[in-house]
């Protein structure tokens, strides 16, 4: 309820009428859910157009958005401020497409927000946190491989609906700077899901499982493609219950909750990355594709 109250009150506040310069026939908007965002959020892009494009291409933060067609004709699209992004105000550029016509530009202005993310300090055994040379030699094959699944994506979205959280249990904040055995460390780039050893993982939404594996740091992990470039990360489990080049649906179980690879006991770590951009994945639980 409360999401959906601050979709509506973000709908209403964001909503607004752009055309471009001289193209009085222009009726489109662009309407987000929220028009001020935070380091790791994800917004979505509706476009309203009186006239049906044929196409709609966009940018923001220097990528190209995929859009969507809806039901109704129009289009939508997801727009990931990465976590680690500079705060300021940035320009979504929209394009509508018609044949034999110019296209249509819109333009929107979205001011991002330092996130303020929490300072975390950990201890952990030593060789976890310095690993000797045999270690960071498999810890460069798996960052290589991860690399390379994180630029592949299905053409199309598999989501429908909302996604729904992996795991039941105590949901920590998403972004922790992380200070580690006294040395700074990379962020925490998901958010940590706390249940007993061996509870059931769930899909949040329909994908194909593009990699799976027991790796250094993640442990025995679940990478899940939702289609046009979200991907969702299952880290730690205790069992995995896919193979890669399953399609599973939502709420179909693919792990068990476990605490392998570099965990200080039985948690899930849920990490999603939009088209590589590191976003809180409890952004993604507010938007609504119906
Ligand atoms: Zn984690």
């Amino acid at each position: 309820m409360r999401a959906f109250s601050r979709a509506l009150i973000g709908f209403f506040l964001t909503t607004c009428f752009f055309s471009s310069p001289g193209s009085l026939q222009a009726r489109s908007l662009i309407t987000l859910t929220d028009s001020v965002v935070v380091q790791g959020a994800i917004i979505r892009v509706d476009i309203l157009s009186d006239f049906s494009p044929d196409t709609v291409t966009g940018t923001f933060m220097e990528k190209a958005l995929p859009f969507i067609r809806t039901a109704d004709g129009n289009f939508y699209s997801l727009a990931g401020v990465d976590m680690e992004s500079k705060p300021g105000a940035y320009t979504l550029a929209l394009e509508l497409h018609r044949s034999g016509k110019q296209p249509e530009l819109l333009r929107r202005r979205v001011d991002i927000r330092d996130a303020e993310f929490p300072v975390q300090r950990l201890t952990l055994p030593p060789a976890k946190v310095f690993p000797d040379s045999a270690a960071l030699a498999r810890i460069k094959r798996e960052s290589d491989l991860r690399n390379r699944k994180w630029w592949q994506w299905a053409a199309g979205a598999f989501w429908r609906g909302k996604f729904i959280p992996p795991l039941k249990g105590e949901m920590e904040r998403f972004g922790y700077r992380r200070i580690i055995n006294e040395a700074q460390r990379s962020p925490h780039t998901g958010v940590d899901i706390s249940a007993p050893e061996g509870s059931p993982v769930v899909a949040p939404a329909a994908g194909k499982v593009i990699l799976t594996g027991d790796f250094f740091f993640t442990g025995k992990s679940v990478y899940l493609d939702h289609g046009l470039g979200m991907i969702g990360m299952f880290f730690h489990c205790s069992r995995i219950d896919v193979a890669e080049g399953d399609f599973v649906e939502q709420g179909q179980v693919i792990g068990a909750v476990g605490s392998t690879g570099r965990a200080t006991g039985p948690h899930l770590h849920w990490g999603v990355r939009w088209r590589n951009d590191r976003i809180n994945p409890v952004s993604l639980l507010e938007l609504n594709f119906d």
